[in-house]
């Protein structure tokens, strides 16, 4: 005869069939954002109802989070003090495609999982608090950084969040990324082409020397780009020409070096053509992801706990970036990978979003909302699995 269940395991049964009878309204939520798409830091009907839905389930909402408009951070409170675990919610959009990367799925599994915990805590054992932090613009505008400078993540303890995939996986490492703007300044010229000084010549020039780099690369690295300005017409030699570039790498000190041979291509290509070049980086740089195999162990014996297989690794993907990087950097976090879409869709393809809004994508958005419950439970309720995650965290790089 089995004996009654440990407490954990009985808030972990009552997490979970929460988590049941909310997947309609957490659905319904996923669902409106994927069909009002809004882009970075524009987040608002996305932010407001989040905001309400945590709202109405108890948790107490601070909006605007950090000076940050569409920010939030919604907190469930233990019955007493102690350390606070962060579940992370995105909700950004990407331009003219939508939600292609799934941003919907990942804040109906946060607001699932705060719901459910502020049913399940109150009153209870567990110390301590689980805080559900908006974080706006992962697209490109590194709104988690922006957050843990404003000091949102202070106190926190643990973050966690899930992303959607074509493949459910606990661990894949994230790129390190700097973004930069290149501009060329030549001089126009219309009826005597040879007094021009050809600021287009000068951009190709630096994108064939990046093609020309790529194959001394690592294969973890990436550069890309895109010329934003290419000229006004095709009978005046261009004096000024832009363009957006994305390099990335495994570790920072790659990157760095990626940056010093990217600016002296930059600076040939403007000596063969006698322009001049400006190459601005962005000020914030994506950290790559941290690992932090305690608590990853965790989720995945959660998944396992509520029947939902984890798939192979598939050597065969790329890597992205993500912000969550810079907060693994900085205190013990996790952001393992949901299925949300069938094996090979990419994310950012109209493909995956499709999927976003698939029965798919709803079933890992109710997987999610439980082992991300379940697990800030076992770091609330387990002070060996917070601390096992923080020696953790201390002892690697
Ligand atoms: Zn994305
Ligand atoms: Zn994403």
């Amino acid at each position: 005869m089995e004996g009654p269940l440990p407490d954990v395991e009985r808030l972990k049964a009552g997490l979970a069939e929460t988590v049941d009878r909310l997947a309609e309204e957490l659905w319904g939520l996923a669902l409106r954002i994927h069909a009002s798409p809004e882009l970075a830091y524009r987040e608002a009907k996305a932010a407001a109802w989040l905001a309400e839905l945590l709202e109405a389930h108890g948790l107490r909402v601070e909006r605007g989070a950090g000076g940050l408009a569409t920010a939030f951070r919604a907190e469930v409170p233990g019955a007493r003090s102690g350390p606070t675990v962060a579940i992370l919610a995105e909700y950004d959009a990407l331009p003219g495609i939508g939600h292609a990367c799934g941003h919907n799925i990942i804040a109906a599994a946060a607001a699932g999982a705060g719901a459910a915990l502020a049913a399940a805590l109150p009153g209870r054992p567990p110390a301590g608090r689980v805080v559900v932090i908006g974080t706006p613009a992962e697209e490109g505008g590194a709104g988690k950084v922006r957050l843990m400078e404003a000091g949102v993540f202070r106190d926190v303890d643990a973050a966690m969040m899930i992303h959607p995939r074509s493949s459910t996986q606990l661990w894949r490492p994230s790129l390190g990324l700097a973004a930069c703007k290149v501009e060329y300044f030549g001089k126009a010229a219309h009826a005597a082409p040879w007094q021009g000084v050809n600021a287009l010549n000068a951009m190709i020039g630096l994108f064939n020397a990046a093609d020309a780099m790529r194959q001394q690369l690592r294969p973890d690295a990436r550069v890309h780009g895109i010329i934003t300005v290419g000229g006004e017409k095709a009978n005046i030699i261009p004096e000024y020409t832009a363009a957006e570039f994305y390099l990335r790498a495994l570790d920072k000190g790659y990157l760095e070096e990626l940056r010093r041979r990217f600016e002296a291509a930059a600076e040939g290509a403007a000596t063969a053509t006698g322009c001049r070049v400006r190459v601005a980086f962005d000020p914030v740089i994506h950290d790559p992801l941290k690992p932090n195999h305690a608590m990853l162990d965790l989720f995945g014996k959660n998944l396992g706990r509520i029947g939902f297989a984890v798939d192979a690794e598939d050597t065969e993907a790329g890597y992205g970036s993500t912000d969550a990087g810079n907060v693994s950097q900085a205190l013990p976090t996790i952001h393992p990978y949901i299925r949300t879409a069938p094996d090979g869709v990419p994310a950012h393809s109209r493909g995956f979003v499709e999927a976003a809004r698939s029965p798919l994508a709803r079933a890992g958005m109710v997987a999610a909302a439980k082992a991300l419950a379940m697990t800030a439970l076992d770091l609330l309720a387990d002070p060996e699995a917070l601390g096992a995650a923080k020696a953790e965290f201390a002892r690697t790089r």
